[in-house]
């Protein structure tokens, strides 16, 4: 191994940030030096939350894994997104094989636009493979609260959007 720092950028929507998505940042501390989270801020989506929000829950939700994870927006093609911020690895999750040929076709089409940034796939703990932001934003919007699919912080604003109260 050469002495060359892995920076890993971990692209997403994060509407909103779900203990999947974290259980993938603390597998990437695992093997990189760096994580970078890095938000989209795509004006075709219509997110539930802005993307000052979507930072906000994940600034608040990585602080207990310390300074080697950042949390940035990015607009565009990623794959300058970690160029501008040195990242030669992206990491994407896998839940089920229905994620699989969509982050397949990305990837190669990442590898074509810039071949010397590696995509590596990170697989959850099991009991996160059903997870998704779209299906925590129904349970609460359906007026459910559970608390074993977000962190606190991340529950109060969906219960604050919806009106709830737990
Ligand atoms: P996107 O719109 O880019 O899919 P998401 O925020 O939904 O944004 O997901 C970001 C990344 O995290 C994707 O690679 C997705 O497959 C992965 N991901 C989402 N939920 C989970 C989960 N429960 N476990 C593991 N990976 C997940």
């Amino acid at each position: 191994m050469t002495g060359k720092k892995v920076i890993a950028i971990y692209p997403g929507s994060f509407d909103p940030v779900t203990f999947g998505h974290l259980d993938i940042i603390k597998r990437c501390l695992e093997l990189f030096d760096t994580v970078i989270a890095a938000i989209l801020v795509n004006k075709d989506k219509q997110p539930l939350f802005s993307p000052e929000e979507r930072l906000e829950m994940m600034r608040d939700a990585i602080t207990d894994f310390g300074p080697r994870v950042e949390t940035i927006y990015f607009d565009g093609l990623l794959v300058e997104a970690a160029r501008q911020h040195n990242a030669n690895v992206i990491i994407r999750g896998i839940r089920a094989v229905s994620d699989y040929e969509y982050e397949l076709q990305m990837a190669l089409m990442n590898r074509k636009l810039a071949p010397d940034i590696e995509t590596v796939f990170l697989v959850p703990d099991q009991k996160y493979s059903y997870l998704s932001s779209r299906l925590v934003k129904e349970v609460f919007s359906c007026g459910c609260t559970p608390e074993c699919l977000v962190p606190d912080a991340v529950a109060r604003r969906l219960i604050q959007k919806y009106n709830l109260s737990r």
